[in-house]
């Protein structure tokens, strides 16, 4: 027989969404839950870099970026396009600067501007060479008390005694190659002492953001239910009234007086939902999602009569498919002196474009398999993954197929089985583009983002280098995912709708379980977390206004 409690706001997830949601339903009176399906809570969020793109925020304008609402109108309208309408994006900026002013006020947490890190289209009317994207500064892991141990780990755990920032990565990988490089990761252990020596246990990016949210819900008494799943909504006369749930193995039926907000993430760990509206190839393997997001919440709304739009699309990232799991490769991507072919042999994309533009070209053209090829310099160079320069690969990479190397470029043609006289051809070519520093055939390098995580040190250009110096090395390159992007389609109020237009009353959703304010396209850093977070505490308010 299934129990039954009641509250004013249910909020299934305690990702960004879900989380940031729930605080302002609490914040704003009504008693509030939040239902996890897993084990840990913080889902992706907490495994992500916690990068947030909400243009104007006080944090922001305090830092002193020249940022206004009448620019960032510009831009997100030409970056988005008119697949999103109109009045959902300029919600999505008017509301994100409350939302994060709202989460400064009701949580420990405390932000930072990613000062130089670029919109990923800077040269678009709007757009911002250095950046409007901010990130979680360290947070002390010991305000959670026990609840620490719950939260899920990070994509890739930093190193003990470190405090590492999303713009520490740029100079990271340049270690070898400018002084900016040691002085960095001299920083990041000096920072460590330094709030250690306080009797902090400093953490950061998505285990700040995911930590401190959880920490606004303790101190607002919102209870977080791990290991209970969202299976069904409760739909009366046309009204979402609940959730059904299950915990400790009882079905559980939990009733909303105000509404229910879905904020459970994405479809990127199901495999049918994959097959059934994204393109092929496609599977569960090359995403780094939280393994927990399995479309629950778009499912349980599509039951109850709600739209689901850009289905097709994700937060897509080339990979690579390494032993451990895929390596979503950024700085590896960028840095000169690597091309990508596919298996023509022949370059065909701008290998430094933001990661989801790369991603589409390779679908569009269907550019499989694909090969991030480069040469012993740019390995005797920078750091790639955790190796350091100069270091051999590590074994495992070659035997797991992700990584093969010859001392001649026909030769390692021949090994991934593309047409040697074509990649000798390409690589040839780049390599006369790269001692002229201008890609007349890709554009690699014509836009400020394409030179962010590449190396100042490098001439003529910073984003290109010749392949000379053997062995010779190609890792398989897979189109993977941060995760995915389609969902229940919501008005600008977070409102879930259905397919005609109206509104299902009482049904709320927000982050990867809704249709992305960003269409297909990435504005920049943080564009999926912003809009999650805003949309969610959206949510919270319209909630706490309706009756
Ligand atoms: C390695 C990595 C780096 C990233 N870096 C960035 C970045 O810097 N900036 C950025 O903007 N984005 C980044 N992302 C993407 C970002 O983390 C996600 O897009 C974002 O967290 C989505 O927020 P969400 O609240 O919708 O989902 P999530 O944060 O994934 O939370 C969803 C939660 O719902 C739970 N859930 C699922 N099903 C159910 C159910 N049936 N019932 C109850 N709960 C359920 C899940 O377990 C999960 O805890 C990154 C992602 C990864 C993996």
């Amino acid at each position: 027989m299934a129990v039954t409690v009641e509250y004013d706001v249910v909020v299934a997830g305690a990702g960004a969404a879900g989380m940031t949601g729930a605080l302002a339903a609490a914040r704003n009176g009504l008693s509030t839950v939040v239902i996890e399906k897993a084990a840990v809570f913080g889902g992706s969020a907490a495994r992500s870099g916690a990068g947030i793109w909400v243009p104007n925020n006080e944090v922001v304008l305090a830092a002193g970026v020249p940022d206004t609402p009448a620019q960032a109108d510009t831009y997100l309208a030409a970056v988005v396009g008119a697949e999103v309408p109109a009045v959902r994006r300029q919600a999505f900026l008017a509301n994100g600067p409350a939302a994060i002013s709202f989460v400064l006020t009701w949580t420990p947490l405390r932000f930072q501007w990613m000062g130089g890190y670029p919109d990923y289209y800077p040269e678009l009317s709007g757009g911002m060479p250095n950046g409007r994207s901010i990130e979680p500064a360290a947070f002390d892991a010991n305000i959670l008390g026990d609840e620490y141990a719950n939260l899920n780990p990070a994509y890739i755990p930093t190193p003990a005694g470190t405090v590492i920032y999303d713009v520490d990565y740029k100079w990271l990988a340049l270690i070898a190659r400018h002084p900016k490089g040691l002085a960095t990761a001299t920083d990041i252990v000096w920072r460590y002492l330094q709030l250690a020596a306080q009797g902090q246990n400093p953490i950061t990016m998505g285990q700040a953001l995911a930590g401190g949210l959880r920490a606004g819900l303790i101190a607002a008494d919102v209870p977080v239910w791990l290991n209970t799943p969202l299976t069904e909504l409760i739909v009366e006369n046309g009204r979402v009234a609940g959730v059904l749930a299950t915990r400790d193995g009882q079905q559980l039926e939990i009733r909303a007086r105000r509404g229910v907000l879905i904020g459970s993430g994405g479809f990127e760990h199901n495999l049918a939902m994959r097959q059934q509206y994204q393109a092929a190839p496609i599977g569960v393997d090359w995403t780094v999602g939280a393994a927990s997001n399995t479309g629950d919440g778009i499912r349980a709304g599509q039951e109850a009569g709600a739209a689901l739009g850009l289905m097709d699309d994700s937060w897509w990232g080339p990979m690579i498919p390494l032993p451990d799991g895929p390596y979503f490769c950024l700085s590896e991507r960028t840095l000169p002196g690597n091309v990508f072919v596919d298996g023509t042999g022949k370059r065909f994309v701008n290998e430094a474009a933001p990661y989801s533009d790369v991603v589409h070209v390779m679908y569009a053209g269907a550019h499989f398999p694909c090969w991030m090829i480069h040469d012993q310099q740019y390995r005797n160079r920078y750091l790639f993954q955790e190796i350091a320069p100069a270091l051999p690969y590590p074994a495992s990479w070659y035997a797991n197929g992700a990584l093969v190397s010859d001392w001649t470029i026909e030769g390692l043609a021949a090994k991934i089985g593309v047409p040697p006289a074509a990649l000798r051809a390409t690589v040839d070519r780049f390599n006369t583009l790269a001692k002229a520093g201008k890609d007349t055939d890709f554009k690699r390098g014509d836009s400020a983002y394409d030179a962010y995580f590449a190396d100042p040190t490098n001439t003529p250009s910073p984003c290109l280098s010749a392949l000379s110096l053997p062995p010779y090395y190609a890792f398989k390159i897979v189109p993977g995912d941060l995760g995915t992007k389609g969902g229940l389609v919501t008005d600008a109020r977070a409102r879930v709708l259905r397919p005609d237009g109206t509104v299902i009353p009482g049904l709320y959703a927000a982050g990867n379980a809704s249709a992305a304010v960003m269409g297909h396209s990435y504005a920049g850093a943080g564009s999926t977390i912003g809009p999650a977070m805003t949309f969610g505490y959206t949510a919270g308010l319209e909630m706490a206004a309706s009756t």
